[in-house]
């Protein structure tokens, strides 16, 4: 039996494939019912069409490199609403492989730019990091499973949910 605390989560994707939040998923196949009395699920669109509110996020896991300046602005939000934020996989961690067009050269630039600039894409892409404050980590690609338990065991422990 648990202490009745629950940690509110909120699970957010910048550019990226998505496959992270699949592993998650997957994850759920095993954890759902012990995860369901730990957790709340705030803001967690693939768990849930309705009713995702991100009030009273205690931690925000974010997947995928920030592209554009809507985005950016996106995830400072983030950051002023939650009280930990864990970059999930490679692309929120280091940037890549969402960052690729960041070494394009000269001429395929020159070639991307009119999208760019019509799409109000920011100059290069970056890993969250560079926003914002980052308090966890669980790199790879998708992200490493042990890794995932490691930061949650911690933010439980953390936020004192039994
Ligand atoms: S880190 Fe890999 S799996 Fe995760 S979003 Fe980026 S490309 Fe996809």
């Amino acid at each position: 039996m648990g202490n009745g605390k629950k940690l509110a989560v909120s699970w957010i994707t910048f550019s990226c494939c998505e496959d992270s939040t699949i592993v998650f998923v997957e994850m759920l196949n095993d954890h759902f019912f012990e995860w369901k009395e730990k957790m709340d699920f705030k803001y967690f669109p693939v768990l849930k069409s309705k009713n995702n509110d991100f009030t009273g996020t205690d931690v925000a896991f974010v997947e995928g490199a920030i592209a554009t300046k809507e985005d950016e602005d996106r995830l400072k939000d983030i950051r002023e609403k939650s009280k930990r934020i864990v970059a999930i996989g490679s692309c929120a961690c280091t940037g890549l492989p969402s960052a690729q067009r960041n070494s394009f050269d000269e001429s395929t630039k020159r070639e991307i730019m009119m999208i760019v600039e019509r799409f109000g894409h920011l100059e290069k892409v970056h890993p969250i990091k560079d926003i914002v404050k980052v308090d966890y980590s669980v790199p790879g690609c998708p992200m490493d499973e042990k890794m995932f338990y490691a930061a949650l065991d911690k933010l439980l422990a953390e936020f004192d949910v039994k």
